[in-house]
């Protein structure tokens, strides 16, 4: 690598320590986090170049490369840098510097992407998917761009019209504190299990009752800020899911189960951040009138299932196993990464949804593609890109035996099902592999009938498949 000399320039070292709270001069480049990123062919500068740039004080050349927006947040590069360097934490301060100081982005749409989000929030207090596509494709002047996956999910009722307000509680003081019944956990859905992703919130809901487990939602609960708030700003990143944590608190529940791994995610960087520096919660506890106590623990639901319920117990429920069916578990980035933070013990290879549908009698195969990034967090500002890493996820799967693939993210299962009709026409590559939320294929075996679980609302019918199987 040419490493050109510029003048250091403090005052951006500076902002960029104090937003990221990183070290760079940690690094002695061994390069792990670039072998390790999905995307470090997209990039003008690989992360590791990143990190030696910024200990030559080349600030503005990093401000200005492509590589800060084309990152997409995965975590990877944090996982496993022996130096224990957040690198991707860096990239969204980087980015969040660029915005400030008003610099261009060479991939114009994540900026962009990032305002209609703010506004979104600002506007609704959670994200309303159609009004968010229509001011990017209006700014954009793209007015048909996604119109295809928007009437595919219309027809399959998936496309909330109207935006939905979540009316956030003035002070939560006014919020009473209860005790909550022993078999009743907070539930946050997040914003798109109460729109795109309805068949998860459905399901969901039909297992946990199915299982004798209250689930507890949140009156008024604000978007986590998933994609975009941390490139927006770091302290609106950690106030959104405190916001939530506090009240989940304040109605008297320790436990909070997500279905989200995305916002799983959000709610546990919150959650460590404050753990790590109190004064983060200041603007929360202004704005709330009330001081998170740190007494929320954050679980993902296949957790939740396990902890409350016990792979046994759901073992000797199960009326229908799904005997015969082979299937991929896919949890994405987030759910496991980075450990500090998910509190994962197999960050790289984690078993936990697979031993769950094995407890229902599916087989579960070993494939190496199960914690890649399926490049979400770009699916509408970078679609290309995100094709390319959906289809070696598909491809890895199907290549592994695979018959369908069992997710545990709506953001994941949007863009292994949505995007396999892009892939076919952009490559003539067709998978036709039909992407299961795990409590749909939980609810099959313990008997719930078909319309609980909403099979119908996937966009890769997985019915033919159960129905050859003997299971519907
Ligand atoms: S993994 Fe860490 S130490 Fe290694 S090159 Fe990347 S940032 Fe530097
Ligand atoms: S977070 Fe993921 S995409 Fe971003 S630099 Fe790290 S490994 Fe690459
Ligand atoms: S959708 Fe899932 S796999 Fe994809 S980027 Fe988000 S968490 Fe990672």
């Amino acid at each position: 690598m040419t490493i050109e000399t510029t003048t250091r320039d403090s005052e951006l070292a500076k902002e960029l320590l104090k937003e990221s709270g990183q070290n760079p001069t940690l690094c002695y480049q061994c390069k792990k986090c670039t072998s390790g990123c999905p995307l470090s062919d997209q990039m003008d500068l690989t992360p590791n170049q990143v990190l030696r740039a910024l200990q030559f004080g080349q600030l503005d050349k990093v401000l200005r490369s492509k590589t800060i927006w084309v990152c997409a947040a995965c975590q990877t590069c944090t996982m496993r840098c022996p130096q224990s360097i957040d690198i991707a934490g860096i990239m969204d301060s980087l980015k969040v510097i660029a915005q400030r100081r008003g610099i261009p982005s060479p991939v114009p749409t994540v900026p962009l992407f990032v305002k209609a989000t703010m506004r979104n929030i600002k506007l609704y207090g959670r994200m309303h998917e159609a009004t968010l596509t229509a001011e990017m494709n209006l700014r954009l002047k793209q007015l048909t761009r996604e119109i295809g996956l928007g009437k595919r999910l219309m027809q399959k009722g998936r496309l909330r019209i109207l935006p939905e307000f979540a009316g956030y509680p003035r002070n939560l003081n006014s919020v009473p504190t209860r005790t909550p019944a022993p078999n009743s956990v907070a539930y946050y859905p997040g914003c798109s299990l109460h729109a795109s992703s309805a068949e998860f919130d459905e399901s969901t809901r039909a297992v946990a009752a199915h299982l004798g487990i209250q689930l507890d939602e949140p009156k008024g609960w604000l978007c986590c800020g998933n994609s975009a708030v941390h490139w927006h700003s770091k302290q609106e990143a950690i106030n959104l899911p405190l916001k939530n944590l506090a009240l989940i608190e304040k109605m008297g529940h320790t436990a909070v189960t997500v279905p989200c791994a995305s916002c799983f995610s959000r709610l546990r960087f919150a959650a460590h951040d404050v753990e790590e520096n109190p004064d983060l919660k200041d603007q929360t506890s202004r704005e709330t009138g009330y001081t998170y106590q740190d007494g929320v623990s954050i679980e993902h639901t296949v957790d939740t299932f396990i902890r409350m319920v016990g792979l046994s117990k759901i073992k000797q429920q199960v009326k229908k196993p799904l005997a015969g069916l082979k299937v991929a578990c896919y949890y994405g980035c987030l759910l496991t990464r980075p450990a500090a933070v998910t509190g994962s013990g197999h960050p790289e290879y984690p078993m936990n949804m697979d031993y769950l549908i094995r407890s229902v009698g599916a087989t579960t195969i070993d494939w190496e593609a199960k914690t890649d990034c399926c490049g979400a967090s770009h699916s509408i500002t970078q679609t290309d890109l995100c094709l390319d890493l959906v289809g070696k996820i598909l491809g890895r799967a199907k290549e592994a035996g695979a018959e369908a693939v069992v997710v545990g993210c709506p953001l994941c299962h949007l863009n292994l099902d949505a995007r396999q009709l892009d892939i076919a026409r952009k490559t003539g590559q067709s998978f036709d592999l039909p992407i299961f939320y795990f409590t749909q294929l939980l609810g099959l075996a313990l008997g719930l009938p078909e319309r609980e679980l909403a099979l119908k609302k996937l966009l890769t019918d997985g019915q033919p498949l159960l129905a050859k199987k003997g299971l519907l």
